[in-house]
């Protein structure tokens, strides 16, 4: 059975309902010797969602009182739209996930869905409606199979092998001696970078929630499985509400909006098309990486 957790990682977890009570939280936390920093108010009403509106309004968030990492960020999601978040490493892209799965709580500002502030509801019936594919897998010890489910332990038989086939993951699972049925080893280590990724996305296309977010969700795999895995990824999201950080952004110039994202502030949104006539930060961001894909071909 699982046996030690990540933080960023008891995403399906908490979706287990049956497992899910907030001793179970706790326990885990008390596993990882941390305490949790977010805590629902005593009558929390569950998220009520209509359409999937994602509203980051004005977030202020620092780790330690000294060092501001998000400061005023503002943007939206429309309903089933799909938001690319880009910038350098350590422009704050990930803690943006992270607080939209309340793992932490901004200082100031809000972020709501179809307009219930998430501090105001259970963390739960949030976490029930948002499927994330994060920057680092951790898996669970025991099967693939098992890590799979967990993004939904009422999946049938003919979702789970949907799952993996949409994740790419039939010839990895098929060359295992057990097939699906194989361990992970301790904390996902036999896996390369690149099947716990797709491992990760089966999880999460199991879960069917409303909101996604993939948190450099393809950037471990070769460019050849990136694509036919993105592709994929593209027809799960029609309907949803999506969140996309990007590695390389090639793979989100189809993005309803993209929001450039430096040293913890929005300093540039719009479509690919409008941003590059910017001439600004995306256009600078964009110009070096094709230069790079020249110089690699
Ligand atoms: P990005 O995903 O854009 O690379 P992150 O959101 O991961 O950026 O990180 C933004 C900043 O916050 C970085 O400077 C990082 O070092 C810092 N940071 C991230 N996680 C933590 C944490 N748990 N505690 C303290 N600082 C953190
Ligand atoms: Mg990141």
């Amino acid at each position: 059975m699982m046996q030690l957790f990540l933080p960023l990682n008891f995403l399906g977890f908490v979706y287990r309902e049956i497992k899910a009570s907030l001793a179970n939280i706790e326990q885990m936390f008390a596993l990882l010797d941390e305490k949790p920093t977010v805590i629902d108010t005593p009558d929390a009403p569950t998220l009520n969602t209509h359409q999937g509106r994602v509203e980051f309004d004005k977030l202020w968030f620092s780790y330690s009182p000294d060092r501001p990492i998000l400061k005023g960020v503002s943007f939206a999601i429309e309903p089933g739209q799909k938001v690319a978040v880009v910038g350098a490493s350590g422009a704050g892209k990930s803690t943006l996930v992270k607080l939209l799965f309340r793992f932490y709580d901004p200082q100031k500002g809000q972020i709501r869905i179809d307009g219930q502030d998430i501090q105001a509801v259970t963390q739960s019936s949030l976490r029930q409606h948002i499927g994330i594919v994060p920057q680092d897998t951790v898996l669970f010890n025991d099967t693939i199979l098992e890590n799979i489910r967990y993004g939904n332990p009422m999946a049938t038989d003919t979702e789970v092998n949907q799952a993996i086939k949409l994740a790419h993951l039939s010839d990895f699972i098929n060359n295992l001696p057990k097939g699906a049925n194989t361990m992970v080893g301790e904390r996902g280590l036999k896996l390369s970078g690149g099947e716990k990724q797709r491992v990760a996305i089966a999880r999460t296309l199991l879960k069917n929630a409303l909101i996604l977010a993939f948190d450099e969700a393809t950037s471990s795999l070769d460019s050849h499985s990136e694509q036919a895995i993105l592709q994929a990824l593209e027809e799960i999201a029609q309907g949803h509400s999506s969140l996309v950080i990007a590695h390389r952004l090639s793979t989100i110039v189809d993005a309803d909006n993209i929001v450039v994202l430096n040293a913890g502030e929005v300093v540039e949104q719009g479509n690919h098309t409008a941003l590059l006539a910017l001439n600004g930060h995306y256009a600078k961001l964009w110009q070096s990486q094709q230069k790079q894909a020249t110089a690699s071909d």
